[in-house]
């Protein structure tokens, strides 16, 4: 009865138990709100210790999904799915079949994607399943690595933020601080140097700083990174980079990277970063390029499309600053209320046009 309750204080309208052991299938599905569209999210394989692990990671990572894309100005709801197992180990063709026939008997309800522990090759393994799946390669029809413009979202998120901090986007002379210098990072990194910005910049793989060396980033120890003296500090690595320990640190005028859940907590370190006077652009808002890349595959994939898309995120991310502001909270309060606002319209009746600067003009419908 606890799970009942625990599904419905969330707010989840479906979860799918998905149990096949002749393959050795042991996955969740967790759809939670598909007042905007289809519930499209990764799929995340993980050896969850537990089955309740793996619940609370579904529930919890699916309802993000949800706010992802309503604050993103996206048809599309909030799902996520869990396999419970070693990527490395237990993966197999038979499993990721019978995954993707799990998928297939929602109907169009879940779309999939890749996540922690999956990748391309295994989405097109699915697709022999069921066509709702995204994030194949192009020569599938899909739109492959989705780095390059989850960064460039970022440096709209970025730009935005500098704007509304310093009066104007201009970047150059502008220094950003990259902790994680991964495939967002790197490309952001990119991005910001073209744009006339000094990256400094950390990683934990010693391949990754050499390509960041070679890009012209400036290299500092693991736990120097958030000791830098910037205006931008960018968490492109982990979660919870943002804690109780590293805020006093900080000497940046805003926060905005590509991480997902990068306050530790997020009522108490949002506040805090308010406090100090340090701008927020929030995470799952200016990190949405990946999905925003994912959902142009529903109705044809076209780069310059995704592209155009990705850059509203700039307006987006003004709007919930103009928001905080007017509403005096922090942005991260904003762009959740934004979210949720749409989710309320929408349910009770009204249209998607009034987001529609969000999308370019383009109300798509993935209900095809
Ligand atoms: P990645 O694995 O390519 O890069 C992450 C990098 O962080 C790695 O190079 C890793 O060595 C480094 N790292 C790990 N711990 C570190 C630490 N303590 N200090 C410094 N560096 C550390 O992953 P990615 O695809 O670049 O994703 C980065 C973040 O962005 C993740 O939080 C991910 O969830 C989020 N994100 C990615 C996408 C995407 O399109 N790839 C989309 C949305 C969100």
């Amino acid at each position: 009865m606890e799970l009942f309750d625990q599904i419905g204080s969330m707010g989840h309208e479906k979860v799918l138990i998905c149990s096949n052991p002749q393959v050795g299938l042991k996955a969740i599905i967790a759809v939670h709100n598909t007042v905007l569209g289809p519930g499209l999210g990764g799929c995340r394989m993980w050896p969850y210790e537990s089955f309740d692990e793996a619940m609370m990671d579904a529930l919890r990572l699916s309802r993000g999904m949800t706010y992802k894309a309503a604050a993103t100005g996206l048809n599309l709801g909030g799902a996520k799915a869990v396999i419970i197992g070693d990527s490395k180990k237990d993966k197999t063709e038979e499993l990721l079949r019978a995954f993707g026939r799990a998928v297939d008997s929602l109907g169009g309800l879940y779309i999939t994607a890749e996540d922690v522990g999956m990748r391309m090759q295994d989405m097109e393994v699915i697709l022999g399943e069921t066509r709702w799946v995204t994030g194949v390669s192009e020569a599938h029809g899909g739109s492959g690595d989705p780095s390059p413009v989850t960064a460039y979202g970022v440096l709209q998120g970025v730009k935005a933020a500098v704007e509304w901090k310093f009066g104007g986007d201009d970047l150059s002379g502008k220094r950003v601080a990259i902790q994680g210098l991964g495939s967002v990072g790197r490309y952001l990194a990119e991005n910001l140097i073209r744009e006339g910005a000094h990256v400094v910049g950390t990683d934990v793989d010693a391949e990754a700083i050499e390509k960041a060396k070679q890009l012209g980033v400036e290299i500092v120890g693991i736990d120097e990174i958030v000791d830098v003296e910037c205006d931008v500090f960018s968490p492109c690595a982990l979660g919870a980079s943002i804690n109780p320990e590293t805020i006093p640190r900080l000497k940046c005028a805003i926060v905005a990277g590509g991480a997902n859940n990068q306050l530790a907590d997020e009522q108490r370190d949002g506040q805090a970063l308010t406090d100090r006077g340090i701008l927020y652009a929030p995470d799952y808002v200016i990190n949405a390029g990946g999905l925003i890349n994912v959902y142009n595959e529903l109705n044809g994939y076209n780069r310059e499309r995704a592209l155009l898309m990705t850059r509203h995120i700039s307006d987006n991310v003004h709007r919930i600053f103009e928001v905080a502001k007017e509403q005096s909270v922090p942005t991260h309060v904003a762009a959740n209320r934004l979210a949720e606002n749409r989710i309320e319209r929408m349910r009770n009746g009204l249209n998607v046009h009034q987001w529609s600067r969000f999308t370019g003009g383009r109300g798509m419908s993935t209900r095809s």
